[in-house]
């Protein structure tokens, strides 16, 4: 079996299980524990692994606040902004092809009196600036735009949006947790004042994540979600997960150290991956051709029924179909959807996500079945 889904989820680094382990064992202290040893050692522990956040996004520690995930964090950051800064206005700016996480919870203020836009982008996946800029009004609070999107690699113009969110005076949330350990992600050069991020995507444990949020210039306020406590600054409550915070502090380290061997790796291979893959008859490129994940390529193969790829492939290779969230539902992807990808393409398409793992001879295998089965699937 070879894993190309690494969109969907990475496997643990050796490393980061290792510094895991003893904070399962003998190392089982609540972090909130101040009278003796125990507590302190669990306390330091939680104190490294914000610095090592801190230290890949170019923060502080102190605006790092830890969760159980992207999800989570996406939740707690507009909910929570929503929540504060309503009085100011209520209008949010987003876009079509952003993760469900962050598409729900819009949805979900949308019911309690949010106005929201949802920008749409073009057949390569970017949005339209002029649009963006259209969309601002001074009723805006928060505009929130990706990084990089999971199912197709396209990366916006961050940086850029982060500038004209600061002209506008509204506070710029941008999801990276597909960008983090596969692109730099400064949020100082970039602008940005709220970023959601996941361990498990870039090969740290499920179920533990991070929010950054500004500190200052602006200072992000928001109401908290989950209340008990007052751990992490009183924003989110409850006994912190330490094995799971140091795992995601040692996957940070991690992706800090091997970003660009991460980089330079997954790219190579993909390109050879992804000039195979176009050379088939009837295969196209769904995404932008360079302003892209190095390690993602969303391809549809045309001419075959809905689905029957994939089918063929689950035994041998893992790959998905649009995101892991929607692959279920036998509807074709709503971020090709929104790019303007006919529907009998859309339903045809296949991500593959690579990892700092795979090699070369696997890729070649993965070419060489996709074009056996395509074969068989238009004689068939
Ligand atoms: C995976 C993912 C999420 C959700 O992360 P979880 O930690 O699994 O909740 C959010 N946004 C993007 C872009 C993702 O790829």
């Amino acid at each position: 079996m070879i894993y190309l889904d690494h969109n969907a989820t990475t496997p643990v680094d050796a490393l980061v299980l290792e510094a895991m382990l003893p904070y399962f064992t003998h190392k089982y202290g609540n972090a909130a524990s101040t009278a003796h040893r125990f507590g302190w050692v669990a306390a330091d522990a939680v104190a490294l692994a914000r610095e090592r956040v801190a230290m890949l996004l170019n923060c502080e520690p102190n605006e790092i606040t830890f969760t159980s995930g992207a999800t989570e964090s996406i939740n707690l950051a507009l909910k929570g902004v929503f929540e504060v800064y309503q009085t100011k206005g209520k209008h949010i700016v987003t876009v079509a092809t952003e993760h469900k996480a962050v598409l729900d919870v819009c949805e979900s203020l949308e019911r309690r009196g949010a106005q929201v836009t949802y920008l749409p982008v073009d057949l390569t996946g970017l949005i339209d600036w002029a649009d963006l800029e259209k969309a601002i009004t001074p009723e805006t609070i928060l505009v929130c735009i990706m990084m990089a999107n999971n199912e197709t690699g396209v990366i916006q113009p961050i940086e850029a949006i982060g500038r004209l969110c600061k002209e506008r005076g509204v506070l710029f949330m941008s999801d990276i947790t597909q960008a983090v350990g596969k692109l730099p992600v400064d949020v100082q050069a970039l602008g940005i004042d709220i970023a959601p991020l996941s361990a498990h995507k870039m090969y740290g444990p499920k179920g533990v994540g991070a929010l950054y949020l500004r500190r200052r210039g602006p200072r992000v306020k928001l109401t908290p979600m989950i209340e008990g406590g007052g751990h992490e600054n009183g924003l989110r409550s409850g006994t912190l997960n330490v094995p799971g915070i140091v795992g995601l502090g040692m996957s940070a380290e991690l992706a800090h150290q091997q970003q660009n061997m991460y980089y330079n790796r997954t790219l190579r291979i993909r390109q050879i991956l992804e000039k195979a893959l176009l050379a088939l008859p009837q295969a196209s490129l769904n995404g932008h051709p360079t302003q892209r994940l190095p390690n993602t390529t969303n391809i549809s193969f045309g001419g075959i029924r809905s689905g029957g790829l994939l089918k063929s492939l689950s035994n041998t290779v893992a790959v998905s179909s649009g995101s892991a969230c929607t692959s279920a539902l036998m509807e074709p992807s709503y971020v090709l959807k929104a790019m303007g990808v006919p529907d009998e393409l859309a339903y045809n398409s296949i991500r593959f996500s690579l990892g700092k793992d795979n090699t070369e001879v696997e890729i070649i295998e993965v070419t060489t079945l996709v074009q056996q089965l395509l074969e068989s699937l238009r004689n068939g």
